[in-house]
């Protein structure tokens, strides 16, 4: 007796369990709530209520990187899968990738393509990859869901086609110097000589411009409530006491650093537990706990940056009105 073949699938998803060297999740939250300010890391953010709530931040009329990165993607796609030429792209932080689709559908008019896209958000991975896979014939989708440190180690250990990685929506900038070189380092290490990385940039441009488009114009909650919903992730996670209307949301631009940084302002004195990482907060009036870094990018600064790690810079394609760029390294010789 034979048996029909079932329908080939076309979409995998693995479930990423962190490399024996990476820090745990738990500890990654306590230590950072520990730090002075304490600070929540951005990957907290993103659960369901996160993911749509960011979805909501891009359409707000004063957020211009989504648009801007759009119109980029619009007008160079067919020149930037030219120029990554290659049969795999792996994305971190892929969230929606609506924008990246319009690079796929350039990349699989060129060659056959697997996209791996890297997210926290299994929900968001797992509606995205559906999306695309409609009318994009000759994509092949792999979700790794977890972790940019434990996707980047599932890259290195599954050679295959030529392999491009993209990090797109300005997400760089979410991680402090420190960490973006611990990042940098390991995607250098996923690359072999010749391979690309494609990483999007907001140029730093005044205070003035940069609180507007970090803060909620009239009318509009989108940033709030994403901020807010960190707390509500520590009560769900970790049975923590964080009353949210003691917070404060907003963000404040730092010239000395080029850094927005998303903050939850304590409205008077408190004291918050908690007790499923064993940290006590105290939070006198007006101190803050940060929600997220957006750092600001000079085009030397970022090629100095990355090149440190093995890279060269290969083509940009920038929006000089916006001061918003893709930037293309090529992985050089060690
Ligand atoms: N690239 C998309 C989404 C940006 S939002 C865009 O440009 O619109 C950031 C995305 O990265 C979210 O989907 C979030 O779940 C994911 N993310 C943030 N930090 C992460 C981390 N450390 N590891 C894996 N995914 C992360």
């Amino acid at each position: 007796m034979t048996f029909a073949e079932p329908p080939r699938t076309r979409t995998d998803m693995v479930r990423l369990t962190d490399p024996g060297d990476a820090v745990p999740e738990d500890t990654v939250v306590r230590d950072d709530l520990r730090r002075t300010p304490p600070r929540l890391p951005p990957w907290l953010g993103y659960d369901a209520v996160g993911s749509r709530l960011f979805e909501q931040i891009t359409e707000l009329p004063t957020y211009y990187l989504t648009r801007v990165e759009r119109g980029l993607l619009e007008h160079h796609a067919p020149e930037i899968a030219a120029a990554l030429g290659c049969g795999r792209i792996a994305e971190l932080g892929s969230g929606s990738a609506k924008k990246t689709r319009l690079l796929l559908e350039d990349c699989v008019h060129l060659r056959p393509t697997t996209y791996l896209p890297i997210d926290v958000d299994e929900g968001m991975l797992r509606s995205s990859a559906a999306t695309l896979r409609s009318g994009l014939d000759g994509l092949a989708v792999t979700g790794l869901w977890g972790r940019y440190e434990a996707g980047l180690e599932w890259l290195r250990t599954h050679p295959g086609e030529p392999l491009a990685v993209v990090f797109l929506g300005s997400s760089f900038g979410n991680a402090t110097r420190e960490e973006r070189d611990g990042l940098t380092g390991e995607i250098a290490r996923c690359l072999r000589p010749g391979e690309s990385f494609l990483v999007s940039a907001d140029l730093d441009k005044s205070g003035e411009a940069l609180e507007t488009c970090y803060n909620d114009p009239p009318g509009h909650s989108a940033f709030a409530d994403f901020r807010l919903n960190y707390l509500t992730r520590l009560n769900d996670r970790y049975g923590a006491d964080f009353v949210l209307d003691d917070f404060v949301p907003e963000a404040w631009y730092d010239p000395d650093t080029s850094t927005v940084e998303g903050r939850l302002l304590a409205r008077a004195d408190r004291t918050v537990h908690v007790p499923g990482l064993g940290v006590t907060l105290d939070l006198p009036q007006g101190r803050f706990i940060n929600v997220g870094y957006s750092v600001k990018f000079d085009e030397r600064g970022l090629a100095d940056e990355v090149g440190a790690h093995g890279f060269t810079p290969r083509a940009q394609w920038v929006d000089s009105r916006a001061g918003y760029g893709l930037f293309l390294f090529r992985r050089e010789e060690t």
